[in-house]
């Protein structure tokens, strides 16, 4: 089955919003196993979005329209879909009431062209949206699936979940199964060299990859009669790809997050842990408090932004820091061990850093950091060079540093031999 997205609206087009919605989808629909060869982004425009249509709808069983179902003039894609199939639109006495219903919920006064979102294409499924008033539909029409959905993220992903991806799932006969392989401490380009020969030979099971902050994501995808058989396709590519990554490879979980991974792996070597952050000021403490059960194994998290913090309550001399400034790996190295003393953590993580966007020199440029990781006091640091913004950088750091955690652990207690330095990102 071939599927196309058309994202509709000309704001995507003029680059004024992300299209997250082409995202969402295409991620989705790889993940049914559905092929995605083509997507476009139409402005609010009749003719271009007719044409724009009627081309997808000859090359793919499955065209996905998002955006434009709203009640203003411009929001046209209903009424350009119902035009290229020849159907009348009818005001559709469900959808008609629901929309009432939810002017009246939220105590707002509706306006004539709010009817304008009750009109339906004649044979159309109408699906409700739970949190909008523009409902979904999807239009049958020559063997081809025409869908229509919501432009605002938080309409479209609930519709998609609730509705669509099960009607996808059922177009053909048997059922999609997949599951992800995740990978950290390793580069994008890296991973696919070493996958090259598994992507070039994929039929059933399919392997995709995402990369993701830090992380790279393998999904392994297989069609079959039933689940277990899916689960049979799919068990051997799993195992293959454990096998290449070794202990890169931190979860095959859907739900595990590389935090909760680590989380995971101080609780089971029972070891207690404390943060001493400075350029990313909290966040890295942050990401490990999200996972639930933390409380275990958090002991403290500490922000030393400020020279005189380092000093006072890490006990960093004065000279240490003079000579050889606050982003070193000396001054990493004596924030993981000051906060040990501080904590009494088993393992502490210390990060000291350039955010920019100013404040980088050509010796010690935006981007550089320093990650340092004490483990039953064995001190690791590690250096590192992001690129992007000062919120980028920051975000790349926080992965980095649980990266870094993760191997620090493992090494710490099997001797496991990662890639060399240049390869952890
Ligand atoms: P509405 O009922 O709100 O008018 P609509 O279906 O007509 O919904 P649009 O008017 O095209 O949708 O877009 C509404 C908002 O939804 C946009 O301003 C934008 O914030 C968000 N949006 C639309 N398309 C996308 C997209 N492809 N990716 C991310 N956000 C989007």
């Amino acid at each position: 089955m071939v599927v196309e997205l058309i994202s509709v609206g000309t704001e995507i087009l003029l680059g004024n919003i992300v299209n997250t919605n082409a995202a969402y989808l295409a991620e989705k629909c790889a993940a049914l196993g559905l092929s995605c060869y083509h997507q476009s982004v139409v402005g609010d425009n009749e003719e271009r979005l007719t044409e724009a249509v009627e081309v997808a709808c000859k090359r793919a069983d499955v065209v996905i329209l998002s955006g434009g179902l709203g009640p203003t003039q411009d929001d046209l894609t209903k009424e350009v879909v119902a035009k290229v199939f020849h159907k009348d639109l009818f005001m559709d006495k469900h959808s008609k009431e629901r929309i009432e219903r939810y002017f009246k919920s939220k105590k707002a006064e509706m306006t004539e062209n709010n009817w304008k979102q009750a009109m339906m294409p004649e044979g159309a499924i109408i699906i409700d949206n739970e949190n909008g008033t523009a409902p979904g539909l999807i239009i049958e029409e020559n063997g081809t699936h025409i869908i229509l959905l919501p432009g605002p993220p938080n309409e479209l992903i609930p519709m998609f979940e609730n509705s669509i991806r099960d009607y996808l799932n059922h177009m053909e006969p048997g059922i999609i199964y997949s599951q992800i392989v995740k990978i950290c401490g390793i580069s994008e380009s890296k991973v696919e060299t070493i996958v090259a020969d598994l992507m070039e030979e994929q039929s059933n099971p399919t392997l995709a990859p995402y990369a993701k902050m830090g992380e790279i994501h393998l999904r392994v995808t297989a069609k079959a009669e039933n689940e277990k058989e899916a689960k049979k396709l799919v068990k051997p590519l799993v195992k293959e790809l454990k096998v290449r990554f070794g202990e890169s490879v931190y979860s095959t979980e859907e739900n595990t997050t590389l935090e909760k991974a680590v989380v995971d792996l101080l609780l089971a070597n029972k070891l207690t842990v404390a943060t001493v952050e400075s350029c990313t000021g909290g966040l890295l403490a942050a990401r490990l408090i999200n996972v639930p059960g933390v409380s275990e194994v958090f002991k403290s998290g500490h922000i030393t932004y400020s020279n005189k913090a380092k000093r006072k309550i890490l006990g960093i001399k004065k000279s240490t820091l003079d000579k050889n400034g606050a982003v070193s790996e000396i001054v990493a190295k004596e924030m993981a061990k000051g906060a040990s003393l501080v904590s009494k953590a088993d393992v502490t993580v210390s990060v000291t850093g350039i955010a920019g966007p100013d404040g980088g020199t050509q010796e010690k440029p935006v981007g550089l950091v320093y990650i340092g990781c004490n483990v039953c006091g064995k001190t690791t640091v590690q250096e590192n060079h992001f690129s992007g913004t000062r919120a980028q950088i920051r975000e790349n750091t926080v992965a980095a540093a649980l990266i870094l955690m993760r191997k620090c652990i493992l090494e710490y207690y099997s001797q496991i031999t990662f890639g060399d330095k240049s390869e952890i990102i």
